[in-house]
């Protein structure tokens, strides 16, 4: 039985003082609903901050990472700052990232094993676009990015997946549930390929896209459906503590 995760993307929104209150709301709704793992991802310049208004039992990620050591890459930050910071994980490939800031599969590949080596837990973001759904290329845009992505990656040991078909962020349009179970299944069973069994049971698959607290019983409830990765709905409580609450039950 798979840990369900529920984890926040805040994305480029909050600042000091609101992001400090909203980590002291989720760090309060995870201590109540212990068997949830729960994680957010804030702006870079607040992990810190956030990270102590959470509190026990939150974990925090970064929302990027670059592949280097060190040295002239500005506006970079590396894997040992964001260790320096406590940082628990990291979302690599979030299709903002690859699709807004032009991210390709080489770099998310190289950002992947950077975090993995340093000992940064990496979420790894996949999903399809609206047209490569309609024709019927979902599976096979998902294959690719797995490959791509974990090309070199002996373990799944500290990767988690997130399936975010980019049609089902920020629209408001979700998934139905059986869309995104087999969308997971396949996912599972190209992990089994590749890591074995053993780890494709182990590793956990999150579905993001427009969760909000009326769809998200529903949707972490499939088999193969082990958490959510929240983006809109994580920046309220009264949205996104209804949705670890939802995978407690
Ligand atoms: C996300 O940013 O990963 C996301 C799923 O956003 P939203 O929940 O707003 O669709």
């Amino acid at each position: 039985m798979r840990r369900p995760l529920v984890a926040g993307n805040w994305k480029m929104n909050t600042n000091a003082a609101s992001g400090r209150e909203l980590a002291a709301a989720v760090g309060e709704a995870s201590r109540a609903n212990g068997s949830v793992d729960v994680l957010v991802a804030p702006p870079a310049p607040y992990l810190t901050a956030v990270k102590d208004a959470a509190g026990d039992g939150v974990m925090v990620a970064a929302q990027n990472v670059y592949f280097e050591d060190d040295g002239a890459f500005t506006g970079e930050v590396s894997v040992a700052m964001l260790k320096d910071l406590g940082c628990d994980a990291v979302l690599v490939g979030h299709s903002e990232r690859r699709h807004v800031l032009g991210e390709t599969d080489v770099v998310l590949n190289k950002k992947t094993k950077k975090a993995l080596d340093a000992g940064l837990h990496v979420i790894l973001c996949v999903g399809e676009l609206l047209d490569e759904r309609k024709a019927e290329k979902t599976n096979a845009v998902l294959d690719q990015q797995m490959s791509d992505a974990l090309d070199g990656v002996d373990s799944l040991d500290d990767v988690t997946i997130a399936y975010e078909p980019v049609w089902a962020i920020g629209t408001g349009e979700t998934a139905t549930p059986d869309q995104a179970e087999d969308a997971h299944k396949h996912l599972r069973q190209w992990i089994a390929g590749k890591y074995g069994q053993d780890a494709a049971d182990k590793v956990r698959i999150l579905y993001g896209g427009s969760v909000k607290p009326n769809n998200a019983a529903e949707l972490i409830g499939q088999e193969n459906v082990d958490g959510a990765l929240v983006g809109g709905a994580s920046l309220k409580p009264d949205l996104f503590v209804p949705i670890i609450e939802a995978a407690a039950s």
